[in-house]
């Protein structure tokens, strides 16, 4: 039976607590899209992790752990991540890398930093991980899959072509440097090095557990918002970070994936720029950035400040039904015990109308947020482990998201900790 963990919103959300808390009672979680641009915050008795390559069963060790042939690979940040966690005293992680996963190169991650630089003000605040120059190879077709390593002298006479067109862009376009083949088979000649212990036919392996019944947990990055296709397009990210992609990004057929879990949180946060309703500002948002999450609201990946807001109803709602929710994690709901009262953002205005379908982006440049206002609960809510025992104000909050959303909430997260949760 195959579960999958995605985001309805910005990203951020606490996918990888969640995940990290399923992961116990799954034989086989995977990575399916993305690169080490997001991350996850996990805390469990090992300490506080921050992930952004390696699935987050490798705190389990009877777990294996799988990126899928849709995942923007970084050889360096895996084995830098490896290090890091048996570093802490997790124990090796068994870990499988699809051999037709593509490898992000040093040179995308040099084309981000310097069209970030060349856009300057008007940048899409990437994390110049490399990913948007990655994906944008891999379907020109110049990517370079895993397998590929197998034959080092076909690779050489393929990078020869890929630099012909780099070079000329570094040069008149950018200014900079141009490469050299013999830099780039270097590079390659370590990455070959490093995966080869982890490189399979991941689909295959798929394929046999999911007819074995074995337990498979796909993990998404990002949220609905940061979709290419159905997000804030143009600041999104490059690959699909919903649900139905982790069928193409883990190789396994669509109909297998019976349970998709949609992790949204209780109020709002984004990294990087792009439309965001329901965003507030000075003071109240201070408050809420440094009562956030786990230790404040600052990037896993960046630790760059997230610009924070309330709940947005209108947007949770289509990200839910983008990713096709069957049940909802609500998460870090504790935070908001210092409110009085704690706006919801249940509509849209735009030009003179309420709206509650969420909209294209040009749309939304002229969206202002309809507040409604919930009485707050006033109190700590961590350690309540029943669902009847939170405070009426507090389970009237949750239900009134349910009902809005249109989707069951099913988990109810009131703590960072994998045993922090309220099951409804
Ligand atoms: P992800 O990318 O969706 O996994 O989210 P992040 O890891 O970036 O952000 C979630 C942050 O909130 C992390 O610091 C988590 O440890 C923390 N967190 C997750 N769930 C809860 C919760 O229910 N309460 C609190 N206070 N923190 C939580």
């Amino acid at each position: 039976m195959v579960t999958a963990v995605t985001g309805a919103n910005w990203g951020d959300e606490g996918k990888g607590k969640i995940t990290d808390m399923l992961a116990d009672q799954a034989d086989i979680v995977i990575r399916f899209q993305g690169g080490a641009n997001a991350g996850h915050t996990i805390k469990n008795h090992y300490g506080k992790f921050a992930l952004h390559t390696l699935p987050s069963g490798v705190f389990h060790p009877d777990v294996i752990n799988v990126i899928g042939n849709g995942v923007a690979l970084s050889p360096h940040k895996i084995k830098a991540e490896l290090d890091e966690i048996m570093g802490r005293g997790v124990p090796a992680p068994k870990l499988m890398i699809s051999d037709r996963a593509q490898i992000v190169m040093s040179y995308h991650v040099l084309f981000d930093t310097l069209e970030e630089a060349r856009l300057a003000g008007k940048s899409f605040g990437s994390t110049k991980s490399g990913i948007a120059p990655f994906y944008s190879d891999k379907f020109a077709k110049i990517g370079i899959q895993v397998s590929e390593l197998q034959d080092m002298d076909a690779l050489r006479e393929k990078v020869d072509g890929i630099l012909v067109k780099k070079n000329i862009l570094l040069k008149h376009l950018y200014h900079a440097e141009e490469l050299r083949t013999e830099d780039i088979m270097e590079e390659l000649e370590e990455y070959r090095q490093i995966l080869a212990p982890y490189a399979a036919d991941t689909a295959a392996f798929l394929d046999k557990a999911v007819k074995e019944g074995k337990r498979i947990l796909l993990e998404g990055q990002l949220g609905t918002m940061k979709d290419p296709d159905h997000g804030i397009y143009p600041m999104v990210t490059s690959s699909s970070t919903l649900a139905a992609y982790g069928a193409i990004g883990a190789g396994i057929p669509p109909y297998e994936i019976k349970k998709i879990v949609t992790v949204t949180k209780a109020y709002s946060s984004a990294v990087g720029a792009g439309e965001f309703v329901s965003e507030i500002f000075g003071d109240e948002a201070e408050e809420l950035r440094r009562r956030g999450g786990d230790g404040g609201e600052y990037g896993a990946t960046t630790g760059r400040p997230r610009r924070v807001g309330w709940y947005d109803t209108v947007a949770s709602s289509y990200g839910c039904r983008l990713q096709g929710a069957t049940d909802v994690a609500l998460t870090v709901i504790d935070v908001l015990g210092y409110l009085d009262e704690i706006p919801v953002c249940t509509a849209y205005e735009i030009d003179g109308k309420q709206v509650t379908d969420f909209p294209t982006t040009v749309q939304l440049k002229k969206a202002k947020p309809v507040w409604t206002y919930l009485p707050g609960w006033k109190c700590d809510i961590t350690g309540i482990r029943n669902y009847e025992d939170l405070p009426e104000n507090c389970r009237k909050y949750v239900e009134f998201i349910e009902e809005k959303i249109g989707y069951p909430i099913t988990m109810v997260s009131n703590g960072p900790g994998r045993e922090d949760i309220i099951y409804r």
